[in-house]
Order: structure tokens, then sequence, then C-alpha cells
């Protein structure tokens, strides 16, 4: 569904070609609601994209419109790939860019999991 200020979901996104198996990803883990993969251009030791499975421009998006199973299997995914790739231990960051103000590129929500490093303090 449309979201104010946000485009329509785009279906030939790359994320979306990747759930279609349009494209390769480097897979870390998936359950039935989400799927994580290594970042293509990866900025820190451990860069790993999580993506819901359904069709979401954006977290107003998600968050309005996933169900309550998707939005569980969504963040418990991103709490497992941390915990199996030993982040927990030194810590990570989980990021998420929405819109043009946020720079996000692929329109399709996903958030970026950094880690394997110190990763300095980041403010806009
Ligand atoms: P964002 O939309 O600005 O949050 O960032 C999109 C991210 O997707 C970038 O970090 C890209 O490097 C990454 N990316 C783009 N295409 C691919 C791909 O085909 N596989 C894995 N990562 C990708």
């Amino acid at each position: 569904m449309p979201v104010s200020g946000l485009p329509p979901y785009d279906p030939s996104n790359v994320f979306a070609r990747i759930l279609r198996g349009e494209i390769p990803c480097r897979k870390v883990a998936e359950n039935d609601h989400a799927l994580a993969f290594h970042d293509i251009a990866p900025q820190a030791p451990v860069h790993v994209l999580v993506i819901p499975k359904g069709a979401y421009v954006s977290l107003s998006d998600f968050a309005a419109n996933a169900t309550e199973a998707e939005i569980a299997g969504f963040w418990r995914l991103v709490g497992q790939v941390a915990k199996e790739l030993g982040l927990e231990a030194g810590g990570y960051r989980v990021l998420s860019n929405m819109g043009v103000h946020g720079h996000q590129e692929v329109p399709h929500f996903h958030v970026h999991l950094f880690g394997g490093r110190p990763l300095g303090r980041m403010l806009p």
C-alpha cells in the first residue's frame, strides 16, 4: 500500500529480484518472513542486510501493513543473525535508511547490520 511521501512499491527493485531468485545473493539465514544476506559493498567486516519477504517500501509501510507474524519474524531474524555471526560480544549497529532524506537506494524495506570492528559514534 502506498505510504504518503514515499513511492508505491516497485516490484523491479533489486531486493524483490533477489527474493524471486532472479539474481543471486550470499544468504546468511532466512525464515518464513525474512531473508538475511551479505551486502554487495560491505562497509564493515560484517555488513548484512535483512529484508522482509513481503513487499514493503519503508519502515512505516512495514509497521502499518505487515502482519504480527511478519514483524516478529523479521526482527527475530535480525537478532538471530547478530548472535550467529558472533556480534553480541563486541556489539553491533542496526540502521535503516528511508526515502530521499534517508538516502534509501533500494525501495524495499531493509535494515543494515554492521559489526566486526568499533563503528564510531554516528550522528546525522
Ligand atoms: P540503502 O537502500 O541506501 O539502505 O542501501 C542499499 C544497500 O543495498 C547498499 O548498501 C548496497 O550496497 C546494497 N545492495 C545493492 N544491490 C545489492 C545486491 O544485489 N546484493 C546485496 N546488496 C546489494
